[in-house]
């Protein structure tokens, strides 16, 4: 068996990795560098407690979780991973009340959560500014990733155990055979390489790629705005969802802002500069030590969504060989969905995990 993997961010090199130190022949493809798609421009918090919407996709986040201490333990957790749990408070009482509700839910479900004063909130992270008063919900078990290094290293992982790369070359036709199997794949610069064993891992590409084997993937439109922020010092531990913006370190003189608000202003005349420029007023109003803080830049980037907002993991068998690792969250997921999508295309019966998340769905 010749495994293809098409595009390498965080589901893509997992995959790859799970398959290459499983023994399989893996050639990973990328039309750009690996890790540089949404996995670098992305707010990378690794959670399950916004993941309630349904209890089958709540557990699979909860294994997501789990996957990464394994995986910290198994490649070292180097430069890549940050545990050291999850703070989220409000300033209004109806999203207190919300988040406090959902805390209430996650208890029941035996996710760890703990309810922390404004007071022992500001023991865990000295620099922020809230009220005494203010609840603060705190999930200890949940981290954040700096994604582009942990493909570096996945990446390097595979070749270790004898993966090939062709890197800044488009996939842009997939042959099959006369019953339908997978057989070539036709990259931009002119290669065409063996393989019966596609998989498609583009991220918010999907959709085209699922079209070169006449598969109909519906995605979303849901973009997001990241901006990189420089500051001399960066003031906080962890990740964190403050009052309108969400926060992130990103290194020892770098930070990471998002905001769903500010989302929202994507699809009006707002250019992504000026988005910047919001997230940075927000981040200053939580944290005034950023006063001199420097934007470094901000990108938009469509979120990987299947049309129904579940991911998409698996094989098609009306096109034998083709499978689909597309998943939103894919950051707390690519571990274990790589790991589960790897066994399944050695032979295993699919996990009992995927079984809400099958590409068959979007069959007509
Ligand atoms: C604003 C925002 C915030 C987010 N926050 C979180 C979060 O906090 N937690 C979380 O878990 N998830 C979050 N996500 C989602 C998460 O970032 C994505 O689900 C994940 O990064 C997707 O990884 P991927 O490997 O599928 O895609 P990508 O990282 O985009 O990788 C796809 C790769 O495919 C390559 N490619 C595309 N077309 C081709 C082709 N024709 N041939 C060859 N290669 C090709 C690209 O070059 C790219 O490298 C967020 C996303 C956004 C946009």
């Amino acid at each position: 068996m010749r495994a293809a993997v098409i595009g390498v961010g965080i589901l893509g090199s997992s995959v790859g990795w799970n398959l290459a130190r499983r023994g399989a022949e893996v050639i990973l493809l990328d039309a750009g560098r690996p890790g540089e798609g949404v996995t670098d421009w992305t707010f990378s918090w690794v959670n399950a407690s916004n993941k309630t919407v349904r209890r089958s996709y709540f557990d699979l986040n909860v294994a997501g979780v789990a996957e990464y201490r394994e995986l910290a333990e198994v490649i070292g957790p180097d430069s890549w991973w940050y545990p050291g749990g999850h703070l989220r408070w409000a300033d209004d009482p109806a999203a207190q009340a919300k988040w406090l509700g959902i805390a209430e839910l996650l208890t029941r479900w035996d996710y760890p959560v703990e309810i922390l004063t404004g007071e022992q909130a500001r023991r865990l992270e000295p620099a922020l500014t809230m009220s005494e008063a203010t609840p603060v919900v705190f999930y200890p078990d949940e981290a954040w990733v700096h994604g582009r290094r942990l493909v570096g290293r996945l990446v390097a992982e595979a070749v270790a155990a004898g993966a090939e790369c062709r890197f800044d070359s488009a996939v842009r036709d997939i042959g099959t055979s006369a019953d339908g199997s997978v057989r070539t794949v036709v990259l931009s610069d002119g290669n065409s390489l063996e393989a019966d064993v596609v998989v498609n891992a583009t991220g918010p590409a999907a959709a085209e790629i699922a079209g070169l084997v006449g598969r109909a993937l519906p995605m979303r439109w849901e973009p997001g705005a990241v901006t990189r922020i420089d500051c001399d010092r960066v003031p906080i531990q962890r990740v964190m969802h403050a009052p309108h913006i969400e926060i992130r370190p990103d290194g020892d003189a770098s930070m990471v802002l998002h905001s769903r608000e500010i989302d929202a202003l994507i699809d009006t005349a707002v250019n992504p500069a000026e988005l910047g420029r919001l997230l940075q007023d927000a981040v200053r109003r939580v944290l005034p030590g950023l006063d001199s803080s420097r934007i470094v830049e901000t990108r938009v980037s469509n979120r990987p969504i299947p049309d129904d907002g579940f991911p998409s993991v698996g094989a098609i068998p009306s096109v034998p060989g083709y499978y689909e690792a597309v998943s939103h969250s894919g950051i707390t997921l690519g571990p274990v969905l790589g790991r589960l999508l790897a066994e399944e295309i050695l032979g295993g019966a699919p996990d009992a995990l995927l079984a809400d998340f099958r590409p068959e769905r979007f069959t007509a």
